[in-house]
């Protein structure tokens, strides 16, 4: 349907300990083990080995809702300066097999500028959990991006098609630190919010674990 970009902070991890995936070797998607080998189905292949990739999802806050983001291999790489098998090595080093590696971990509070796409079940089918296309950590394009209009080709139809009230009051959060733009504020209200709304927890963030 669309993308967004959304400025936001990472206030939980939800995987629970799949915050990797074995992959294909030529393409990224997971291969199903089949006796000590592992096939891709889209490929058509067996392997003996695969790739470990990130695939972790993120609660994310900002001024006027929450919502749960979704970041593949590319993304985590980029935010967490490793690759999968890398933290996987230390997590086998330091004898670590429960929980994440301390780096998955300090993802918390950081602020990021995602760009997340909007499918259409996002909108029709309440689901709360987008993916990341691309994100920034740049503070010199944040500033840039955190005024640009929220969606790329805003159109009256898109408009429409977000069955949204009309008028959505602006939340007054006393904490809220994210005021630098309306636009991006504006997007994550009618997009995400609203759909919050329906109270779903169903997934338990890691701090309730404990
Ligand atoms: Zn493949």
């Amino acid at each position: 349907m669309g993308s967004c970009w959304v400025f936001a902070t990472i206030i939980a991890i939800e995987n629970d300990q799949d915050w990797w995936y074995l992959s294909c070797k030529k393409c990224p998607k997971k291969v199903n083990a089949v006796g000590t080998r592992f096939y891709c189905e889209k490929c058509d292949r067996f392997d003996i080995t695969g790739n470990p990739r990130f695939k972790i999802q993120v609660r994310v806050i900002d001024g006027t809702g929450s919502a749960s983001l979704l970041m593949w291999d590319r993304e985590c790489i980029q935010l967490i300066g490793k690759n999968a098998s890398d933290l996987k090595d230390e997590m086998v080093k330091n004898s670590a097999d429960l929980g994440y590696p301390s780096d998955i971990e300090a993802l918390v509070d950081r602020k990021i500028l995602f760009k997340i796409q909007i499918k259409l079940q996002n909108i029709k089918e309440y689901n709360d959990v987008f993916t990341v296309m691309r994100l920034t950590v740049d503070d010199d394009l944040i500033s840039k991006h955190v005024t640009i209009p929220c969606f790329e080709s805003q159109d009256s139809t898109s408009e429409n098609e977000v069955s949204t009230p009309n008028k959505t009051p602006t939340k007054q959060s006393t904490s809220n630190k994210i005021q630098e733009s309306n636009t991006v504020k504006r997007g994550f209200d009618v997009n995400l919010s609203t759909q919050m709304s329906s109270n779903k927890t169903r997934r338990i963030v890691k701090e309730e674990k404990n």
